[in-house]
């Protein structure tokens, strides 16, 4: 993947992208805004949010012990995953016990965050994603653009023809002549699926929240693929990043008021499906968690960086960011996207990368992402912080001497009074644009025009 500047260049050239993404976003945020609008408590919810996940993220290590023994006494294995390699290894070293060779999968950014399904065909076991939005983009051999609707750069023209031409490759084709209809398209994934679940032995999900005093997982879904994933089929692996525990019940009604409203606009989700370890009779009966790390202890290591955790994935800051709206998904070079990707994936993975380095100034630092957070994440505060971390890499020598330099002038007033009458009387001189590295910063901006007095003496000559 190029870095964010040049892939988002690109991305921005697509008139027929920009367009889906700008119908899809404003409809998703302006329903959302009515549907928050209802509560009058909103805040106070938000509020409490954050708190719970402060408190947990601050005893992760205590609650995710809790799990893993709330889970083992519920007749679940748990399995702990340093990284995306040990994880793969793990759920692939599962499947093969089975002996099946394939697998439907609930959609979870987790699993796709540490290339699942690519470790899974490498082993010879295919992964049939169920959601509507990710079979669309696993049909069309495409990449998820947005957390909660990953084809949302495709429009229904697009899907027409990915069913039409790819279905038949995958399992049941689409029926003969398909039109754009959403119904028509819905009930053809409908049956391109149904007979997946019938047959599937294994399932991979991952979960929006586990209940830490009981080992409850928690998936909040909208199509009901997830319900059939986690009942019908005889093994059940869940894999879950460490930071999605809550510490009670209670916790979790607040977050299935805030996660709905922030996500899809809807008051409550259609399937919320609920399960603690194995229950004989009565779904699968082999359950196997997975607790990935990736990253995310060294997020929680940075004071600042680790409000990311509490992110509950609900898109809602992608919605609103004028970035995501013109660049979309693909150019953020990971699967987690928009205001979140970009203070998330450098964190996962460190600022060395091209890519990774690029994030942080993803965005024009507008605080819409902050504001409509339901967990109250101060996503413009972490860019910042992160900037600073990439600013002190190796290649920015120009950036830090500047800094450096403005700040022992600002630091002086007498310094700083000589420094604008010097800059006053000579402001014919200036360039328009500035040279070297500087140009790209001025190709879309205008560089101030500097006043012929300088604000302090204008003042003394008419205050004084
Ligand atoms: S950062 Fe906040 S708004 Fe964005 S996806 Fe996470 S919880 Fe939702």
């Amino acid at each position: 993947m190029p870095a964010f500047p040049e892939a988002a260049a690109r991305a921005t050239r697509d008139a027929t992208l920009r367009a889906n993404l700008r119908h899809a976003t404003h409809t998703i945020r302006d329903k959302r805004a009515r549907t928050v609008a209802e509560l009058a408590d909103w805040e106070q919810l938000r509020a409490a949010g954050k708190a719970i996940k402060d408190h947990t993220l601050r005893r992760l290590d205590h609650y995710l012990l809790q799990v893993e023994q709330a889970v083992t006494a519920a007749g679940g294995t748990v399995h702990w995953a340093a990284d995306a390699e040990e994880a793969n290894r793990i759920v692939t070293g599962l499947v093969r016990a089975t002996g099946e060779r394939e697998v439907v999968k609930v959609k979870s950014m987790a699993t796709q965050e540490i290339g699942l399904n690519e470790a899974l065909a490498a082993e010879g076991i295919t992964a049939y994603e169920t959601d509507l939005a990710e079979l669309i983009v696993q049909l069309g051999d495409d990449r998820p653009s947005h957390i909660l609707v990953p084809a949302i750069h495709r429009n229904r023209g697009e899907i027409r023809r990915i069913f039409a031409e790819r279905m038949a490759a995958w399992g049941r084709p689409a029926p003969e002549g398909l039109t754009d209809a959403p119904a028509e398209l819905a009930e053809a994934a409908r049956l391109h699926l149904r007979e997946k679940f019938l047959r599937a032995e294994v399932a991979v999900s991952g979960a929006n929240f586990i209940v830490a005093e009981t080992g409850t997982l928690v998936v909040v879904e909208s199509e009901g693929n997830g319900r059939m994933c986690l009942t019908l089929p005889r093994t059940l692996i869940s894999v879950v990043g460490i930071e999605k525990v809550v510490p009670t019940w209670r916790d979790l009604e607040v977050f299935l008021q805030l996660l709905p409203r922030s996500s899809t606009a809807e008051r409550m989700n259609p399937y919320t499906s609920l399960w603690t370890g194995t229950t004989a009779g009565d779904g699968p009966s082999a359950f196997h968690l997975v607790l990935l790390d990736n990253g995310r202890t060294a997020a929680l290591a940075d004071e600042v960086g680790r409000q990311a955790l509490r992110c509950i994935r609900c898109s809602a800051c992608l919605n609103v960011c004028p970035v995501y709206e013109r660049a979309g998904g693909h150019a953020y070079g990971s699967v987690y996207p928009g205001p979140i990707g970009a203070i998330l994936t450098p964190q996962l993975r460190g600022t060395a990368g091209t890519v990774e380095a690029s994030l942080p100034f993803a965005s024009s630092l507008c605080g819409a992402c902050y504001e409509v957070c339901p967990v109250a994440i101060d996503i413009p505060e972490v860019l910042v912080h992160l900037r600073e971390q990439v600013a002190r890499r190796p290649g920015h020598r120009l950036e830090r001497a500047a800094v450096a330099a403005a700040g022992y002038v600002l630091d002086r007033p007498a310094l700083l009074a000589a420094a604008e009458r010097a800059l006053a009387r000579s402001r014919r001189l200036h360039p328009r644009r500035l040279p070297g590295p500087g140009r790209a910063w001025t190709d879309t901006r205008d560089l101030p025009q500097v006043p012929a007095e300088p604000f302090r003496d204008w003042w003394r000559r008419n205050r004084a």
